[in-house]
């Protein structure tokens, strides 16, 4: 049965509530849901009704197609300035022997490690110190892209640009265009964490408020760039605050169609000052992925991190609204493991990504950063290729 057959059966389903009925109409009809409609979703609609929504907007954005990349990471530090109460990654400037803080030398090194590598884009994100400053940075970007001018530089979050243009004394939009200038090309989606000030002041405080996250990617894309953004969920947020957070997400995207990807983070407890609150069931972050590909219908994409949530949830997810699932990692990051992430060496070669995404039949595709397609893995065949299992999902009628 196609996804809109089954969407079909639900909307005529007459067990069904009038509220979810009519909000399953709305996807049918590509109407966009209301805030009141999103907290509804997250309170009362079930595992079941979410995915057949969601995969049906999946799949009329996308079929079967499922993207990742091919990238690496480099990060600077994981000492800050900042004292996230969620952060597993950062060492505080006190507790420096566990930390690391590279050099411009040592961070052109690792680039050049993958100088033969088929990578598209290098991912540059970590803490925050003074030391790297607007002119720290402009210099990487640059040496970087003089060095290989088609690696895409994916580079930092507004946590960083916020407190480097504050400390340059240069407003938003300046900071933005001196960066392009150096190099940048696109934002990652991090640092968004919840925007309500009612929980970033618990988690998050002393870093840039959502208001001035938003703001700065505002900027960027008024550069006509492209950046991504992130919700970090399943702690002390109530469903009111993810909804608002992607209301705000949604209403900036109105205005500029910036954003490529929305990613929704899990929150883990290993290691950090929240291990007290009890992090969320799989179910819950299905239930996630899918109101997500709900509410941000302008919106192209959907990304779950295979490495954070686990192999096979990832698989699942691809039910659930997501189609795409991050990129092939040889364990040049160290954020998902410090994390307390389901995978502590996250590696994944191309091979083992493509048979993970053919394994629930779809599409294996390889993008850039900004989504060109790279390779199709549609019908490549791999030289020792065992033939691979098919697995059926769980799908709901
Ligand atoms: S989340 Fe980012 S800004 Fe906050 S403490 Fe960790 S590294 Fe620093």
């Amino acid at each position: 049965m196609d996804t809109t057959s089954k969407l079909a059966i639900i909307v005529n389903n007459p067990e069904l509530s009038e509220p979810l009925k009519t909000i399953a109409q709305k996807v049918l009809n590509q109407q966009r849901i209301t805030f009141d409609e999103g907290v509804h979703l997250y309170q009362h609609a079930d595992l079941g009704y979410l995915g057949v929504l969601a995969n049906y907007i999946r799949e009329q954005k996308h079929g079967d197609n499922t993207y990742f990349n091919r990238n690496f990471h480099l990060e600077p530090t994981n000492l800050c300035v900042y004292d996230c109460k969620f952060c597993s990654y950062s060492r505080l400037i006190k507790q420096k022997e566990e930390g690391w803080a590279l050099t411009m030398e040592e961070m052109l090194d690792i680039v050049k490690k993958y100088d033969h590598e088929p990578v598209t884009e290098v991912h540059i994100v970590g803490g925050v110190l003074p030391q790297y400053d607007v002119a720290f940075y402009s210099a990487l970007f640059t040496a970087i892209k003089k060095h290989r001018p088609e690696l895409h530089v994916k580079a930092l979050t507004p946590v960083e640009y916020h407190y480097i243009f504050k400390k340059a004394k240069i407003d938003y939009a300046t900071g933005m265009r001196l960066m392009k200038e150096a190099g940048l090309e696109s934002i990652p989606g991090g640092g968004a964490e919840i925007f309500h000030p009612e929980v970033r002041e618990q988690i998050a405080k002393d870093k840039c408020t959502g208001e001035q996250w938003l703001q700065i990617h505002e900027e960027w894309h008024k550069l006509g760039m492209r950046s991504n953004a992130t919700m970090l969920y399943g702690h002390i947020e109530k469903f009111e605050h993810r909804v608002d957070h992607m209301e705000q997400l949604r209403q900036l995207q109105d205005r500029t169609g910036g954003f490529q990807t929305f990613i929704p983070l899990k929150f883990r407890n290993q290691h950090n000052q929240m291990s007290d609150v009890p992090e969320v069931s799989v179910i819950e972050d299905l239930r996630n992925y899918a109101i997500s590909r709900i509410y941000l219908d302008n919106f192209d994409h959907i990304k779950a991190y295979w490495a954070m949530i686990s192999r096979q949830t990832a698989q699942l997810s691809l039910n659930f609204g997501v189609d795409d699932i991050d990129g092939t990692l040889d364990d040049t990051t160290k954020i998902y493991s410090m994390a307390g992430a389901e995978e502590q060496n996250p590696a994944m070669s191309t091979q083992e990504l493509v048979n993970l995404i053919k394994q629930v039949k779809r599409k294996p595709i390889e993008r850039d950063t900004l989504y060109h397609v790279v390779t199709d893995f549609t019908d490549v065949v791999f030289e020792d290729e065992v033939k691979p299992q098919y697995y059926k999902l769980p799908v709901i009628n």
